[in-house]
């Protein structure tokens, strides 16, 4: 069992495919889940302030991620695709801002530890590593600089031909993570026992590599 939590743009979600797909174990993209909630929440027009709603939602969210040999995963929520959705900023916004309440983490907590299967499982998020699977022997901390981050989002939104600016880009990041890392609940912060590695200016297959050191691979 791995985890690798760090803020949004830091390299989790590549570096964590990456090194699962070595280890050949599973993947959790807990990121996903909060999300597909928020998705969920929006097809259903719930009021962001109305947390009672909202945990009813977190609740009754069916999400399912379908692997296929090649492309990316795909994710199903209440039965519809919905992995274009889930990329959107505004959808992060979303996630960011339910997160933040106490009971709709508790509702997706069970949910995130039943991904640990055998034979492993590379779980990515926030609070990996602090609150959902806080015996995990293998943990990482990935961070870089907000700019980067602004800069590797930026380079990512516009191969796919979505307009947007970096200094918007960079505000939108910093909001996210003080909001992120100033919650009461399950904030942004690095395990004790987490190995903190920072990735600017460092090539994913470095950071792969870095990973997978931490880790005793069987022998084949
Ligand atoms: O990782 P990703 O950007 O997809 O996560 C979206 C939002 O979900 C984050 O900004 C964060 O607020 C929330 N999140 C969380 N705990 C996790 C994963 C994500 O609070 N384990």
């Amino acid at each position: 069992m791995l985890t690798i939590d760090g803020p949004s743009g830091a390299g989790k979600g590549t570096v964590s495919r990456m090194v699962a797909s070595r280890l050949g174990w599973h993947y959790l993209d807990s990121g996903a889940l909060y999300r597909a909630v928020g998705v969920a929440a929006s097809w259903a027009n719930l009021d962001l302030s109305d947390s009672a709603a909202l945990v009813r939602c977190a609740f009754d969210t069916t999400v399912t991620f379908r692997e296929q040999a090649g492309a990316e995963m795909r994710v199903i929520v209440n039965g519809v695709d919905a992995t274009d959705e889930l990329r959107l900023e505004t959808t992060g916004a979303v996630a960011s801002a339910i997160a933040a309440i106490p009971e709709v983490r508790s509702a997706l907590k069970e949910r995130q530890r039943a991904f640990r299967v055998a034979p492993g499982l590379v779980a990515d998020g926030r609070d990996m590593g602090t609150v959902i699977f806080p015996d995990a022997p293998y943990k990482v901390f990935l961070t870089a600089s907000a700019e980067e981050r602004a800069e590797r989002r930026y380079k990512q939104l516009k191969d796919k031909g979505v307009s947007v600016t970096i200094d918007g880009l960079l505000r939108e990041i910093l909001a996210r993570d003080a909001r992120d890392a100033q919650r009461t609940v399950a904030p942004l912060r690095p395990a004790e026992d987490a190995v903190l590695i920072d990735t600017t200016g460092l090539a994913i297959d470095a950071v792969v590599q870095r990973v997978l050191a931490l880790v005793p691979t069987p022998v084949a």
